[in-house]
């Protein structure tokens, strides 16, 4: 069912909308998702990145920096197109923070113009009344927002407290999903705050997933027995989520590796500010091919090649879409050694850290 009111203050109006356009995109996503039963030769999730600058600066994110440039509308159409052209079912606009762009909602607009599911993840911080309805007009489908404490500290600022009265907003006039993911494991200075953000998205009406952290070293890291009685009671809060379905982070909770095959590359694209398609956020630099040259044998070729940090792998979302084809297809490759494109400046090769995917 849709968010209702929970303890928001949502008019009629928005409920109405609200659970309008909650059938309408489940209507979608499982209609997505048997295509992508019946077939592996489309992508099923693509992240792309409108602008790599944030107005926040997380001490744990390798994902932004303070200067770069929004990527032009007209490139960025032309990337979904692309994208759209290969029978991509879901994106989500990441970044860096994707309020920063000025012309966020036409993208938005494109992504559903191309009959395509239209998510974003973002810090929340940018977030107005005005601006969720604008949202909403732009035909936004799903947004992400992840909180890592209750109070801000020198690691991060996005906390309940300066995010609360964001909640409320996206409360009382979002029509699309919303979700709040917290954070249990290395680095969190107090693990009963996931339970906190989590309890208070739910009060409100908004779904909650947990991720998990590994240690700096990247190495998998059981969770404490109170963490793991967390981890667990968020997991059951998340009912509506599709990531209850996913044993992955049932494994590393317990600090085991996860046997599974990774599908980055052809099921899940990562597409950066230069347009360049790589594994994920935290594996960039490989294959670091222009979208425009990245042909169907390539995503073939990926679709069948093992990743070797898929044991110790903290992308949740890639992990559900791994999920699809886990049951077929065992990887039989291993990773191509590949030329770096003119356009590429930086190759990146970026261990297990905490990220808003
Ligand atoms: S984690 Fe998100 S909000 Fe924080 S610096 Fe990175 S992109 Fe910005
Ligand atoms: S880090 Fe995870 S999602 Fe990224 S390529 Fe490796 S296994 Fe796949």
């Amino acid at each position: 069912m849709p968010s209702g009111y929970g303890k928001s203050h949502a008019s009629l109006k928005v409920w109405f909308w609200r659970a309008l356009r909650f059938f309408h995109t489940r209507a979608r996503e499982v209609l997505a998702i048997a295509k992508a039963l019946l077939s592996t030769e489309h992508p099923f999730l693509v992240h792309i990145i409108p602008t790599r600058r944030c107005n926040l600066a997380c001490t744990y994110c390798n994902e932004f920096d303070d200067f770069s440039n929004p990527v032009p509308l007209e490139e960025m159409k032309k990337r979904l197109d692309l994208l759209a052209d290969m029978g991509t079912s879901i994106i989500t606009i990441s970044g860096g923070e994707p309020l920063l762009h000025p012309e966020l909602d036409e993208i938005v607009r494109h992504i559903r113009r191309r009959g395509m599911i239209a998510g974003m993840i973002t810090n929340g911080f940018l977030l107005t009344q005005k601006r969720i309805e604008e949202l909403n007009r732009a035909g936004l489908e799903h947004l992400q927002i992840s909180i890592d404490n209750t109070k801000p500290d020198e690691v991060s600022l996005k906390s309940l407290k300066t995010l609360d009265q964001k909640l409320e907003l996206l409360a009382n006039y979002a029509y699309f999903q919303v979700n709040i993911n917290s954070v249990l494991g290395s680095g969190v200075k107090d693990p009963e705050d996931a339970l906190r953000i989590a309890h208070r998205a739910v009060d409100l009406g908004l779904t909650s997933t947990v991720g998990i952290i590994h240690d700096h070293n990247g190495q998998l890291k059981p969770l404490g027995p109170r963490e793991i009685e967390i981890f667990e009671e968020i997991m059951t809060l998340s009912k509506r989520s599709f990531s209850r379905f996913n044993d992955f982070q049932h494994n590393v909770a317990r600090g085991k590796e996860h046997n599974w095959r990774c599908r980055s590359g052809s099921r899940y694209l990562y597409i950066c500010e230069d347009g360049l398609v790589h594994w994920c956020s935290q594996q960039r630099g490989y294959p670091g091919i222009p979208l425009a040259q990245y042909t169907p044998e390539m995503r073939h070729r990926e679709f069948y090649t093992e990743k070797f940090c898929a044991r110790l792998c903290t992308v949740s979302c890639v992990q559900q879409v791994g999920m699809l084809d886990n049951w077929r297809a065992p990887q039989t490759l291993k990773p191509m050694p590949m030329t770096p494109p003119a356009a590429q400046t930086e190759l990146m090769q970026i261990g297990p850290a905490r990220s808003d995917s």
